[in-house]
């Protein structure tokens, strides 16, 4: 029978864009039909035009959406935290079981459900359904081993030591890891928070792994790659077997896949901005400067905002900083804190970022280091500074860090960098001062992960075999 793989995924863009890079990569690779399925709200986001109900096409694989039971989107301030678990769970298993009887009817039946990781339910859909079922975690092989861990054991003394973040934890297969390098959200202590929903989401996924460890190994295609993460990968998590399949970057960023950059913002659930930002990339000289973007979600504070200001006053470097939309009046202080200083730089709303972390003349990114901009960052051999704010992000700085390809900017007592310190930070992640160091393990990265998804390249090899065995 046909390979028919349906890939589940969130509606954020940080859970969007690796989905699609997956979804297209297996058509492209392997020939198997894909559908690429998210919540309304998110397909309403990526396909403005189409009604909820209508199979898009683009010419690779299909899309078609499931509800969440929040057909308009989560807002914490509505809708009650700590119901949503349950209600997100029987409301998509619901609308997942409709899905695969209407791809039956079609003839398009699915043979194999991909399920983000937040999506542990889709499990017993699979089951149910009779088809197979495999994990995508979308973010890095260590963070994966830390939440194993977490619910394996270690949850106790994470737990106790929570509000001490420089108290350090030795974990199975990982580095030496400080509570501050940990997901963010082993310090929520209250179900009201309208986050205590996500570790509820992890702890469902990692039953649904213990109960499948008992069948047979679990399968997690994780985007990462074997190279970078070879011991975790190796030893972290019982026996789940872990696949490294990524960098899913986008795909004008690879060799192989040049002539695909129409697809790079298929995903984009924000409006790009119509600034020239590229044009404006193309007159400042080679590695000189300054890219700064916190991702889809991430909020900075007012005092933050501040710094940020003192640094473009005081700085020569010239910058291009991603402010969304919904952070207008750090973007009306910027403007006016470069207009003021006569300082070169631009702020925009919403780029490509793979574009601008490919572009000749940026020399270092300010990122809040989510996991789709950190490998994007080693894919084009761009050094970080992390302003590492939640979730993985302070794993991830870690992981920059150790890998060489990083600097982590220390904040101060209220969680803010200041001028001072992000000028450090980015002095050294521009090579200053003696550290070219780091621009040239970014550059060993950067040829590492590119050889990883290319044809025969550890990655490209996983994924084949992962369908060959999805297969039999
Ligand atoms: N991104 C983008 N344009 C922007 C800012 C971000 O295309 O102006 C993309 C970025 O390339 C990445 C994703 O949005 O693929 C953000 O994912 P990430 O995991 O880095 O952070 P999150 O938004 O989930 O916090």
């Amino acid at each position: 029978m046909a390979q028919h793989f349906l890939v589940l995924t969130y509606p954020a863009q940080g859970h969007v864009n690796p989905a699609l890079h997956l979804s297209r990569r297996l058509a492209r690779t392997t020939s198997a039909r894909v559908t690429f399925s998210t919540s309304i709200y998110g397909h309403r986001l990526m396909f403005p035009a189409s009604a909820a109900d209508e199979i898009v096409e683009d010419g690779l694989i299909s899309y078609l959406p499931f509800s969440d039971g929040y057909d308009d989107g989560f807002d914490s301030n509505i809708h009650c935290p700590s119901e949503a678990c349950d209600r997100f769970r029987s409301a998509s298993s619901a609308s997942l079981a409709a899905l695969l009887r209407r791809l039956d009817e079609l003839g398009r039946p699915v043979t194999c459900i991909i399920y983000n990781m937040f999506f542990g339910w889709a499990d017993d859909v699979a089951r149910g359904h009779g088809v197979r079922s495999a994990v995508y975690w979308i973010q890095s092989a260590a963070a994966f081993a830390i939440y194993y861990h977490y619910f394996h054991g270690y949850e106790d003394l994470i737990k106790t030591h929570s509000h001490d973040p420089l108290f350090e934890v030795n974990l199975p297969s990982l580095p030496p890891l400080k509570i501050r390098d940990l997901p963010s959200f082993f310090g929520i202590t209250s179900d009201e928070d309208p986050y205590s929903v996500v570790l509820k989401l992890f702890e469902q996924l990692f039953q649904v792994l213990d109960r499948e460890e008992a069948d047979s190994a679990a399968t997690v295609l994780v985007n990462t790659f074997g190279e970078l993460e070879t011991e975790t990968l190796a030893v972290s998590a019982g026996k789940v077997k872990l696949i490294p399949v990524g960098p899913m970057v986008p795909p004008s960023l690879l060799e192989a896949a040049k002539d695909e950059p129409e697809f790079d913002a298929l995903g984009d659930l924000f409006r790009p901005d119509e600034k020239k930002y590229m044009e404006w990339l193309d007159a400042k000289p080679e590695r000189s400067v300054v890219y700064v973007s916190f991702g889809s979600l991430a909020a900075f504070k007012k005092r933050q905002t501040e710094e940020f200001v003192r640094w473009l006053r005081e700085s020569e470097r010239a910058s291009l900083w991603v402010v969304r939309k919904d952070h207008e009046q750090a973007q009306g202080e910027l403007e006016a804190a470069l207009r003021e200083a006569g300082a070169e730089g631009m702020v925009v709303e919403w780029c490509a970022q793979g574009r601008v972390l490919s572009h000749p003349a940026v020399g270092c990114f300010v990122t809040h280091c989510g996991w789709n901009s950190t490998l994007e960052s080693l894919v084009c051999g761009v050094p970080t500074v992390g302003v590492p704010q939640w979730t993985d992000q302070g794993t991830n700085a870690r992981l920059m860090e150790i890998w060489g390809a990083g600097v982590r900017a220390e904040s101060d007592a209220e969680g803010v960098v200041t001028a001072e310190e992000l000028r450090r930070c980015v002095e050294i992640a521009m090579g200053g001062g003696g550290a070219a160091g780091m621009r040239r393990s970014a550059e060993m990265w950067k040829h590492k992960a590119r050889e990883a998804v290319a044809e025969g390249g550890s990655s490209d090899r996983n994924l084949r075999a992962f369908v060959a065995a999805a297969s039999q």
